[in-house]
């Protein structure tokens, strides 16, 4: 594997909002920046209805997605964009950190990692099997596959709610499963589908089984307080149960939470000196666009900070 010659200011893992924010500020310092990352949009691509992102009124995940990739290339003289996943992030021998991507290692004197998170699995019998097959990870991406079918929806948070809202005008039948008594997703939300006909809400179940021949036919649920064992047939499964942070390649360098999320503090700073964290990967307590940005513009700036304190 080839190791670069050039030494960047500052390596951004993520594409992203918190990593282009963090691109967009770097290159305002006129700092020699690259930008490794796996999904032009991060998360936001899938986000579906957008109604909070400041300056827009009502977007879409696509639209706004195209606006921030568009707004990074804007500075592609001072930021070199590379559409690729880093495996790992270690400290080289010169005090600066080298990054492994697919065919190359980067070398860059001051990192922002913001890898984001990735969805949790529910750990059930037919899951992986069927992923893809009816198990959904993704109601933007995937639910006009469902047209006129009975489908699931695992978790009743604020990506479950959206799943519903989405799933209820394509499918004919939609279950909301979810394990407690109350809905956490936001009542504005919640409203958009409570007493809708073909919605339907189980409460204080656990999924045990997804059932399936050559695609997903069905769901084994278990009611909490009973134990019984009960099955929907359905052919679409979507699955909303949290998300883990993309901390892996960065376990051996900086201090995680018990969740596996970067530690950072309010400026983006971990633990490792020059190495900045923002957005859904590190341990905030809200995972949304304009914090993941604003996260971003502090991550970068406080790069910055470092790299001119480092040249005294
Ligand atoms: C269905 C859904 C609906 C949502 N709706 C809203 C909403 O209406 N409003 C709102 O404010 N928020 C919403 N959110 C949350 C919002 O999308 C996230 O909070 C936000 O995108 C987080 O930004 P981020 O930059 O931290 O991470 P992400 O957007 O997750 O971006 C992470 C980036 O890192 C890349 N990456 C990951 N690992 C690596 C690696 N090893 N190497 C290189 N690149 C890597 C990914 O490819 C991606 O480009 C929604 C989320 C979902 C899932």
């Amino acid at each position: 594997m080839s190791k670069e010659n050039k030494l960047y200011d500052v390596a951004i893992v993520g594409y992203g909002p918190a990593g282009v924010t963090a691109g967009i500020y770097a290159a305002r310092k006129k700092l020699k920046v690259v930008l490794l990352g796996e999904f032009p949009g991060g998360e936001v691509r899938n986000s579906g209805d957008i109604e909070n992102w400041p300056g827009d009124g009502e977007t879409d995940g696509n639209t706004l997605a195209e606006k921030f990739v568009g707004h990074l290339k804007l500075h592609d003289d001072t930021v070199d964009i590379k559409q690729e996943l880093v495996s790992k992030i270690v400290e080289g021998e010169e005090g600066e950190f080298e990054l492994t991507s697919r065919d190359e290692v980067i070398r860059a004197r001051s990192v922002v990692y913001a890898a984001g998170r990735h969805p949790r699995k529910l750990g059930v019998p037919g899951e992986d099997q069927f992923k893809n097959l009816g198990v959904s990870y993704c109601a933007t991406c995937d639910a006009p596959l469902f047209g006129d079918k009975a489908v699931a929806v695992i978790g009743g948070g604020n990506t479950g709610a959206e799943a519903v809202i989405m799933l209820k005008n394509i499918a004919r039948k939609v279950y909301l499963l979810h394990i407690e008594d109350t809905l956490p997703a936001d009542p504005v939300l919640v409203e958009n589908f409570e007493g809708a006909d073909n919605v339907e809400i189980i409460y204080r179940v656990k999924t045990t089984e997804i059932k399936g021949d050559k695609m997903v036919t069905g769901l084994v649920y278990e009611e909490i307080k009973s134990g019984e064992a009960k099955t929907l047939e359905v052919q679409g499964v979507f699955v909303n149960i949290g998300a883990i942070p993309n901390s892996d390649p960065v376990k051996d360098l900086v201090e995680l939470d018990k969740y596996g999320a970067v530690k950072a503090d309010r400026y983006g700073q971990t633990n490792v000196e020059g190495f900045m964290a923002a957005g859904d990967v590190t341990d905030i307590r809200d995972a949304q666009i304009v914090v993941a940005a604003g996260q971003g513009s502090s991550a970068a700036l406080s790069a910055g900070n470092y790299l001119a304190r480092a040249e005294k």
